[in-house]
């Protein structure tokens, strides 16, 4: 079992968890220490809002069915704001 403490809670983890964070798919205890530490790490909470954002867009694609050019707009803005390149491993 993978134990992970409040202090190694590093931000290669939240990345690793960002994605079932946002679908509410995380165990209390983990949630709990996946935004104490987004509360602490701005590059985290971008990771996280910029996943999420890329998310809804995808998933309000899908809903409509089609690639109108707004949602090009919006797919090409969210994937600019997502920028793993400027995320830093920390412990
Ligand atoms: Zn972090």
């Amino acid at each position: 079992m993978k134990v992970i403490s409040i202090s190694r809670f590093a931000c290669s983890e939240v990345a690793e968890l960002a994605d079932a964070y946002i679908d509410n798919e995380l165990l209390l205890e983990t949630k709990l220490r996946v935004v104490g530490h987004a509360r602490n790490c701005i590059d985290c909470r971008e990771w996280i809002e910029g996943t999420a954002r890329l998310k809804r867009v995808v998933q309000a694609a899908a809903r409509r069915q089609e690639t109108p050019a707004h949602f090009r707009r919006e797919l090409r803005d969210a994937i600019r704001s997502y920028r793993p390149a400027t995320r830093r491993t920390r412990e």
